[in-house]
């Protein structure tokens, strides 16, 4: 039998009759939308980040874009300004700043981490740069010490796109606590999934906090007074209810990905694939297994023969997208080349260990075919 890339069924079958209870419970209540249920998970959501506020939303993008958003209204960003993010980042973090009126400036990331390389940086940094948008890609904290003393060092604001890093540590302290915002996604496949769309925006500002809460709902605090020009993007009760009976298994999960990923380190020893670095393994909860190839495409088919089902995070980078005609003219070769490089091997909470030793024999019979 094939080894697919990700499970969603599976994931969600191991708490079915927990799911269903939650769903029965939201449908008796006859109250979907900004009501028991999002408070709860907003309670527990920040309490498992560490964080005073998280704010629900329909989704990770609007996570981030209201971030900018709401700093806007503050009178922190304005029209124009710049906002310094990874060039190698999935296209949403991109989106969230343009479709908010500002600049990205992408950089080159740190090609072993994946994650922006603070002292590539300083390059960056000019007059309009006011913020960074660090992502922490494929579960690994960006070096957040570092970025967090570059930020304040140049009075700019400090955002994380933790779509892809629920749970991952760095000290007491986890993705989310590190910015002055962060924005999370639930999308299904995240390592915390909800079953359809959903995100968070987590932050310990309180005036932030207040402010994206009432953007997202069409700029309200009380029925039909609308203080701003808000939007609608709010996480339904349903989808709320859904991720209070998945994040108390998160941790569970993520250690489960750790022993997966620490034997794919083992065991995949090859000469044409490059394993993931990990600096400190708390850093990472391995949303994604990352390896670099440089016949990538023959590996992925060499892995297909072998029922072993493989994707690319991300095949195009944003600025070589036809969405960014205006980024097409940028020259960033160290991401291009992981571009062409990289392969995500499966990995997940339900991922056999049998499995695991399967995707191991199958990448160690790869033949050179160059
Ligand atoms: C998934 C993801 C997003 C967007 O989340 P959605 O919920 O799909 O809108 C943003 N940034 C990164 C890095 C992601 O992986």
């Amino acid at each position: 039998m094939d080894i697919p890339f990700l499970d969603l069924k599976g994931i969600n079958a191991r708490y079915a009759d927990e799911l269903k209870a939650a769903a029965a419970r939201v449908i008796d209540s006859g109250w979907y939308i900004l009501g028991q249920e999002l408070a709860a998970f907003e309670r527990e959501f920040a309490d498992y980040c560490g964080v005073r506020h998280a704010i629900g939303v329909g989704n990770g993008l609007d996570a981030l874009s209201l971030i900018l958003r709401g700093y806007k209204a503050l009178g922190a960003l304005h029209d124009g300004d710049e906002v310094i993010v990874p060039a190698n980042t999935f296209i949403a973090s991109f989106l969230a700043i343009t479709e908010s009126g500002l600049v990205p400036v992408p950089v080159e990331p740190d090609p072993d981490s994946f994650n922006l390389d603070p002292s590539r940086m300083a390059a960056a940094i000019g007059p309009r740069t006011r913020a960074i948008m660090a992502v922490h890609l494929y579960g690994q904290l960006a070096d957040m010490v570092a970025l967090g003393k570059l930020a304040e060092r140049h009075g700019l604001l400090l955002i994380e796109d933790a779509a892809q890093a629920h749970g991952a540590r760095s000290g007491e302290r986890k993705a989310g606590a590190f910015g002055h915002a962060a924005g999370f996604s639930f999308f299904p496949a995240k390592n915390l999934g909800a079953l359809g769309d959903g995100g968070a925006i987590v932050t310990n500002d309180s005036v932030l906090a207040a402010r994206v809460a009432a953007l997202r709902n069409y700029g309200s605090e009380v029925k039909y007074q609308h203080l701003y020009q808000g939007i609608n993007s709010r996480l339904d009760e349903l989808q709320a209810a859904l991720l209070r009976v998945k994040l108390p298994y998160l941790d569970k999960d993520i250690a489960w990905r750790r022993q997966v990923a620490k034997r794919y380190r083992e065991g995949i020893r090859h000469p044409l694939i490059r394993l993931p670095e990990v600096i400190d393994e708390a850093r990472h909860v391995w949303h994604l297994f990352v390896v670099r190839c440089a016949q990538r495409d023959a590996l992925q088919r060499h892995l297909a023969a072998h029922g072993v089902h493989t994707q690319v995070h991300y095949p195009v980078p944003p600025h070589r997208q036809l969405a960014y005609p205006a980024l097409h003219t940028l020259q960033l070769p160290v991401t291009e080349q992981l571009h062409r490089e990289v392969l995500s091997l499966p990995i997940g909470p339900t991922l056999r260990s049998e499995d695991v030793e399967r995707v191991i024999a199958a990448c160690q019979s790869f033949q050179d075919v160059a």
